[in-house]
């Protein structure tokens, strides 16, 4: 099982994940989005934090098809994709992810030769990890 890695920056994020909530940090100051976590706004420099909920849409800004040599998890799915997902709420907001053909579809389930740049697409979440769906 591919588990995420969690700091206590970014646990918050994987806690509203498992509730099927998308939630990006947010500064509670000057009400900017930022992510990855971290503890101070590089914007105003406030370490006051809200959690914002996201709508979930968003578009493909780029992506990959991982190509061998790859950890042993991964191996036995590929060939998969990595698309990097543009939040609709701030472009400046980008998520990694894969592109599924339902939320719990294999990671190998979308053939990589349909993928485009700028497809609109909404997060869904299976076993607390956000995935992407086409829309
Ligand atoms: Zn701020």
């Amino acid at each position: 099982m591919l588990t995420p890695a969690t700091d206590d920056d970014g646990a918050p994020f994987w806690d509203y994940a498992r509730a099927g909530e998308l939630r990006v940090q947010a500064c509670a100051a000057c009400g900017r989005l930022r992510f990855p976590p971290r503890p101070c706004c590089p914007h105003c420099h406030s370490f006051a934090t809200d959690w914002r909920l996201m709508s979930g849409r968003g578009r493909i800004w780029s992506y990959v098809v991982p190509h061998p040599p790859l950890l042993p998890d991964y191996a036995a799915q590929a060939p998969y994709n990595v698309i990097l997902v543009e939040l609709a709420e701030d472009p400046r907001i980008r998520l990694v992810g894969n592109l599924v053909t339902a939320p719990d579809a294999p990671l190998n389930s979308l053939d990589p030769a349909r993928i485009r740049i700028n497809t609109p697409v909404k997060a869904v979440f299976h076993d607390g990890i956000p995935r992407w769906l086409a829309v």
